[in-house]
């Protein structure tokens, strides 16, 4: 079986090809243009007989169709993620998140190839209706807040996987990822866990955006690549969007104490504005709680947090990155 990993020189994408290395014997292609993933990710991937590496571009047609004409099956992480790299890069960003995603599906629509799609929480935007439920309203901002141009451009991902489904008999099966962390997650684009260890570590204050009382619930990468292996291997879950993540919120004023209780480190926690973080016109979810019942429903389990071990995995790899230096 020939697999196909859009991303998978990202964060998630470097996982799930750890994870089908591990526990299938598919051959392994990894598509990346190393715009957010990092060599390193995949350092460890590229001299085994059963992966090989491409670079390029989701928005490259011909690419794309090429890689999928050739796949059994694919995975389409390659998006453009971080809220502050949509706010930063708005054009590029949707047109991966677009552009990338026609391109798949309409290459998996040829033969029929089982696709996953990965989408994200941020579609929910600003309900407060929590936990959010994949048949719920989602609540989005105006267009001129950036930050929910990802939004937008995910839904359209999604309803052009479903209308695949629908039109074309595509198996596809769309995960939304709640706040996936874990090791190699990089802290460049604003994610909060790797910033603030990183900024422990460093003796450095913790940056904690607006008063902090916003939550979030986090997912070991471990679990949402689990979870992405299997709705696509699924039947049931071809033609459905399902919430991946672990339904226990917690806040970010508890996450910045508990990264700095267990670094053991001499940083303050600081407040800062959010327009100082972003600007002025930026917004944000105030809570964010999947409801994972029909992920339990398809798969007969779903992830639970465990945030120290989480943190720990994160910590103990910034610290082994540090005294290797
Ligand atoms: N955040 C923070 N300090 C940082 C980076 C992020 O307080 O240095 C907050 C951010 O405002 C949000 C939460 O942490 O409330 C999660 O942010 P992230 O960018 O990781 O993911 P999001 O849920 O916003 O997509």
């Amino acid at each position: 079986m020939q697999t196909l990993v859009t991303g998978g020189g990202g964060f998630i994408g470097s996982h799930l090809a750890d994870f089908l290395l591990d526990e299938t014997g598919d051959s392994i292609l990894l598509l990346d243009d190393f715009s957010t993933g990092q060599r390193d990710n995949v350092a460890h991937l590229v001299d085994q007989d059963r992966v090989e590496l491409i670079e390029g571009d989701v928005t490259d047609d011909e690419t794309v169709t090429e890689l999928v004409t050739h796949s059994d099956r694919v995975f389409h992480l390659a998006a453009a993620v971080g809220v502050q790299r949509i706010v930063d890069q708005p054009l590029q960003s949707m047109r991966t998140n677009l552009v990338g995603t026609e391109n798949v599906l309409d290459a998996a629509a040829e033969d029929g190839t089982p696709v996953f799609l990965a989408s994200s929480s941020e579609l929910y935007g600003k309900s407060e209706d929590v936990p959010f439920a994949e048949s719920d309203d989602r609540i989005l901002g105006p267009t001129s807040a950036l930050r929910w141009s990802y939004a937008s451009a995910k839904a359209i991902d999604e309803s052009l996987a479903l209308a695949y489904h629908r039109d074309r008999d595509l198996p596809v099966a769309v995960g939304r990822y709640f706040n996936i962390v874990g090791p190699r997650q990089t802290g460049q684009y604003g994610m909060v866990i790797p910033t603030f260890v990183e900024q422990a570590l460093d003796d450095k204050p913790l940056t904690v955006y607006g008063d902090g009382t916003q939550t979030r619930s986090f997912t070991h990468v471990a679990d949402a690549v689990e979870a992405t292996y299997e709705l696509l291997t699924t039947p049931a879950a071809h033609g459905e969007v399902v919430n991946i993540g672990a339904p226990e919120p917690t806040t970010i004023n508890a996450l910045a104490e508990r990264v700095v209780e267990l670094t053991n480190s001499n940083s303050e926690i600081t407040h800062v504005p959010y327009e100082e973080a972003y600007d002025e016109d930026f917004e944000e979810p105030q809570q964010r709680e999947p409801d994972v019942s029909k992920l339990e429903a398809t798969l007969g389990w779903h992830p639970s947090t465990d945030l120290d071990r989480i943190l720990e995995d994160i910590i103990d790899e910034r610290t082994e990155a540090v005294v290797a230096e």
